[in-house]
């Protein structure tokens, strides 16, 4: 509850100071803790995640701590928000792409360190390829810090403080898993906010994500790309994420841009290239489903780079018009936020 005081003019001309009692509003905000595409480095960017924070005006839309996907980096760019790995609430996976989940195993041993409480890990279940082999959360949740066991760390840092739990940074996570269908599944909720899941198109248990709160929604889309893995086709992007994102507030979206097409011959491989969502289909599918803000993220090219992972871009580096400018021959004509490390955005708007 936030107070606020009111001046009341008195006949005579005096003043008096009343407190009013009125509702903290609700607010949102969402980070992008990491926009490199795929497993490259450039510049410093970090891997692909993003922060969603829930809360009121009392505690700076704060009370609640989401991140989504955690890749390399991750947590060296919460502590330039002041968020900590004990803060989270939950973390969620898209897919178990490096580029996504590097950042976990710094983020979950220096929870433990710090004796930080449980914390849901939400991801899909065991999924297998049509290639034969099995994509695996729970696997990778659950052994997460081997290495460290194996080092003696665990049992090092145990000696230093045993209220540290024995089994490492693992006796910390609590994996919740779903099957990913076509249509939107509540997977996760607490107090106001729900997340929900649908699946989608990149690789064998592939999610994409939606929360919704009383400040606001937003679908975090990941790598999702269509079903038809290759044109002739609508749209690069997936119709169940456009399912999932019908009247959202933000959509936050894996991008790339048509200069990295097999018609560019820049040598980047189509089968990379067309199961992700270009930047113009991006925009199009933002129009359609009303959202207001579209934040591309996970940069394929990454801004100002001459090379993607390694292969030349055609016509040299793209800057963020470049990107709107694909945006908006989609149609889109809300706002678009071409992703750096740490945009933010936040309902409503300060
Ligand atoms: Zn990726």
């Amino acid at each position: 509850m936030k107070r606020f005081s009111i001046a009341i003019a008195l006949f005579g001309g005096m003043c008096l100071a009343v407190t009013v009692p009125a509702e903290a509003a609700p607010c949102l905000i969402v980070t992008l803790t990491g926009t490199q595409s795929g497993p490259s480095v450039f510049n410093g960017q970090a891997g692909a995640g993003t922060l969603v924070r829930y809360g009121d005006d009392s505690n700076d839309c704060a009370a609640m701590k989401l991140q989504f996907d955690a890749g390399r980096g991750t947590n060296m760019r919460l502590s330039q928000i002041d968020v900590t790995p004990v803060q989270l609430n939950a973390i969620f996976f898209t897919h178990m792409h490096g580029d996504h989940t590097e950042g976990f195993a710094d983020i979950i041993m220096l929870r433990w360190y710090l004796k930080g409480p449980k914390i849901d890990i939400v991801c899909s279940s065991d999924a297998t390829s049509v290639l034969g082999h099995t994509n695996s959360c729970r696997k990778y949740v659950a052994h997460i810090a081997d290495a460290f066991l194996q080092s003696g760390e665990i049992a090092e840092r145990r000696s230093e403080d045993n209220a540290r739990l024995a089994g490492g940074p693992v006796d910390l996570t609590h994996v919740i898993t779903f099957d990913p269908k076509d249509e939107p599944q509540v997977v996760w909720s607490s107090g106001d906010v729900k997340v929900s899941a649908i699946r989608s198109t990149h690789t064998a248990g592939h999610a994409s994500y939606r929360v919704d709160t009383p400040a606001g929604s937003v679908v975090i889309g990941g790598d999702a790309g269509n079903d038809v893995l290759a044109p002739p086709r609508a749209s690069s992007t997936s119709d169940q994420v456009e399912k999932l994102a019908k009247g959202v507030d933000i959509i936050v979206h894996s991008t790339f841009h048509p200069v990295l097409g097999p018609d560019r011959d820049s040598g980047f491989p189509p089968l990379s290239y067309y199961r992700q969502s270009l930047a113009s289909d991006l925009g199009a599918m933002a129009k359609r489903v009303g959202a207001k803000h579209l934040m591309l993220t996970h940069l394929g090219p990454s801004l100002g780079a001459v090379i993607h992972n390694r292969w030349k871009v055609p016509g040299g580096p793209l800057t963020q018009a470049d990107y709107r400018k694909a945006v908006e021959a989609g149609g889109f004509t809300g706002n678009t936020i071409v992703g750096t490390d740490l945009a933010t955005l936040r309902l409503p708007a300060k």
